[in-house]
């Protein structure tokens, strides 16, 4: 039997670290039979993807993973059988990867006055033709010997509150949601647990979310403990969405994770990959 799809999945077009091809090659030996590569506000790697998936008989779906700016506090949307075409996306991720740049330029001057020099340059070689990430940064502190581990640069340097933390001016939830819904598209809350906020401002996200045309929650995002699963699909399953799940998978440096492991979706959760098509892309209906 099929594994339970993978629809969170980042590439070397963003922040992960195997190319689009080598990405799905890694998905087919774990036994998948339906991926969606993800990557943080850019489709570039769709197409290899595509094809990489046609080659191995996965069903793909085209994906992106959207920074959003809520309350304050950056919120990650994804958007699942998109089409990568559709003008008012590509016109919106376009705006995103100026700020990101933009951003990574700001991020390199505050590490500048902390005597790190440097950084954009390194982040940009890491990042190649993608717009450099907080998890370019990282990899480029830990190769320049100023934090032994990515996750002690985010707490050191990159982390909110940390000296090198610069907020991101993302996209205004409403307005991703948007971009998603006009390129045929289903929305997905991501990982909503790890989002920075109460559990007051988790249900009014959510609500907001679900109002603006938000099709699911992503219930499992990798490895989670049960009571997160079940309060996530209690959540999902109140404010009328379907349910989601995704490793969040960025390379095989990440010993503890892989394409594919994660928590099972429980079944009282109507699955998102039920309205996308064999072709990956979605079909609009409500639950
Ligand atoms: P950005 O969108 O540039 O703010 O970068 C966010 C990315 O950084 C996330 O998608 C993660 O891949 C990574 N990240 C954020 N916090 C951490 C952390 N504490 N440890 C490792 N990676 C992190
Ligand atoms: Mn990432
Ligand atoms: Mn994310
Ligand atoms: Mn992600």
């Amino acid at each position: 039997m099929d594994r339970q799809p993978d629809l969170h999945l980042h590439s070397s077009a963003s922040d992960g670290t195997l190319d689009p091809e080598a990405l799905v090659a890694l998905a087919a030996r774990e036994g998948l039979g339906m991926i969606a590569l993800t990557d943080h506000d850019t489709t570039a790697g769709l197409a290899a993807a595509a094809g990489a998936a046609r080659v191995h008989g996965i069903d793909f779906v085209a994906g992106v993973e959207i920074s959003c700016s809520w309350a304050g506090v950056g919120v990650h949307v994804l958007g699942l059988g998109i089409d990568a075409d559709c003008p008012a996306l590509t016109a919106g991720l376009a705006g995103l990867d100026g700020r990101r740049r933009a951003r990574a330029a700001a991020i390199a001057a505050r590490l500048e006055k902390r005597r790190i020099a440097g950084a954009l340059e390194g982040v940009r070689a890491l990042a190649g033709e993608a717009a450099p990430t907080r998890t370019h940064f990282a990899r480029w502190l830990v190769a320049a010997g100023h934090a032994p581990t990515p996750a002690a640069a985010h707490k050191r340097y990159l982390a909110r509150g940390r000296p090198a933390h610069v907020a991101g001016d993302w996209t205004p939830l409403a307005e991703a949601i948007g971009w998603i819904g006009a390129a045929g598209g289903v929305a997905v809350l991501a990982h909503p647990a790890r989002c920075p906020l109460s559990a007051r401002k988790l249900r009014l996200l959510v609500a907001e979310f679900a109002a603006a045309g938000g099709g699911a929650l992503e219930v499992v995002s990798g490895p989670q403990p049960a009571e997160r699963t079940r309060f996530l699909a209690e959540l999902a399953t109140a404010h009328g969405l379907m349910g989601s799940c995704g490793s969040d998978f960025h390379g095989p440096e990440q010993r503890w994770l892989a394409p594919g492991r994660m928590a099972a979706l429980p079944p009282t959760v109507t699955p998102v990959w039920g309205v996308l098509g064999a072709a990956g892309r979605a079909r609009r209906v409500r639950v």
